[in-house]
């Protein structure tokens, strides 16, 4: 498959973004209105109720959304999701050549001559095994101080909205891309190798159509609409399930990490169901919101984070410039110090 094919569909999709967009933001719309009737049990007709539902004042007059509002676009092309997705099948295709040339046809490949085999698969290593990079860089981005400098940001948010799910430092943001792009290329590309090498025309429209779903699913998962998918919540992640990522509680912190699937959070342990009416405030921590809250302002969403991110950079790399030397230092000294006791 050469790179133009590939490329064809994201220039597309550049070009189509903003009807993307408003289809995703459309059928939130939708989700959101049928809940809040479900939940009133009645068919909202006053445009009051009907606007509450979709976007209630509470929440959209909150400082972080309306924040979360006015850097959308920005935010939405740091982002822009088909950058790590195509480029992760293309990466996938090159590495299943890259694996043929070195190795020749597998033995015991799946072939033409399995189609549906060779489908489930591709599609199965795509969406399942190839979101574990994903959920790792994640995990990595709470634990490890100079990753949380900018991970941070997505967690500041004290409300929840649809324009939320692209909240996020650039940085954070940019190597989230690389890394899920690296490995999903690698996992995909070696199950695509073992398939035939090559995607069958059914998981490529498949996986197109689980890219919208997963679109949808993120601006659901970041709304006000706190919808709970009960069982269904340890194979696919809803509003409930993500909210408890975003509580200020220090029971739910670093819980729930997986965007799509729930299957490495509950793997690791960092599996949190949701319980049904649990009260918790969203946000960073009890400190830092309100006026309080450092990341309103385009210095404070931007650049205090990258200025952090750039020190703890340096002191890791300071570290590991000085961790030799000391090692040597301490090694001399005892050469010493062991040469003394013999004289
Ligand atoms: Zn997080
Ligand atoms: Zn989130």
């Amino acid at each position: 498959m050469t790179a133009s094919r590939f490329l064809q569909p994201y220039l597309a999709e550049l070009a189509g973004l903003p009807i993307f967009v408003a289809i995703v933001f459309g059928l939130f719309a939708v989700l959101a209105y049928g809940f809040a009737c479900y939940r009133r049990k009645a068919v909202l007709t006053k445009w009051s109720d009907i606007r509450d539902a979709i976007a209630p004042a509470e929440v959209y007059r909150t400082r972080t959304v309306r924040f979360d509002i006015s850097i959308f676009w920005m935010e939405l092309f740091v982002v822009f999701p088909a950058v790590g997705y195509l480029g992760s099948l293309y990466g996938a295709d090159q590495f299943a050549k890259l694996l043929a040339v070195r190795y020749g046809a597998p033995a015991f490949g799946l072939g033409a001559g399995h189609p549906i085999i060779a489908t489930l698969a591709q599609v199965l290593a795509s969406e399942i095994l190839g979101t574990f990079g994903a959920y790792i860089f994640h995990y990595a981005g709470h634990k490890v101080p100079l990753l949380w400098a900018v991970h941070k940001v997505h967690h500041s948010a004290e409300a929840l909205s649809p324009f939320t799910a692209t909240r996020g430092h650039p940085i954070d943001s940019l190597l989230g891309v690389v890394v899920g792009l690296a490995w999903r290329s690698l996992v995909v590309g070696a199950v695509l190798y073992l398939t035939g090498g090559v995607f069958t025309p059914l998981a490529l429209s498949l996986l197109a159509c689980l890219a919208v779903a997963s679109s949808i699913q993120s601006a659901l998962n970041h709304s006000h609409v706190k919808l709970c998918y009960g069982w269904f919540n340890r194979i696919w992640v809803g509003p409930s399930f993500h909210h408890i990522h975003h509580s200020i509680e220090l029971r739910h912190r670093d819980k729930n990490l997986g965007g799509g699937i729930p299957i490495w959070d509950w793997l690791f342990g960092t599996l949190y169901l949701p319980i049904p009416d649990e009260v918790y405030a969203l946000g960073l921590n009890e400190h830092e919101t309100g006026d309080n809250n450092p990341h309103n302002s385009f210095k404070g969403y931007v650049i205090d984070p990258a200025m952090e991110f750039s020190r703890e950079l340096g002191r890791l790399a300071r570290k590991a410039v000085l961790a030799p030397i000391t090692g040597l230092r301490t090694l001399a000294q005892a050469v010493i110090s062991a040469s003394q006791t013999v004289v």
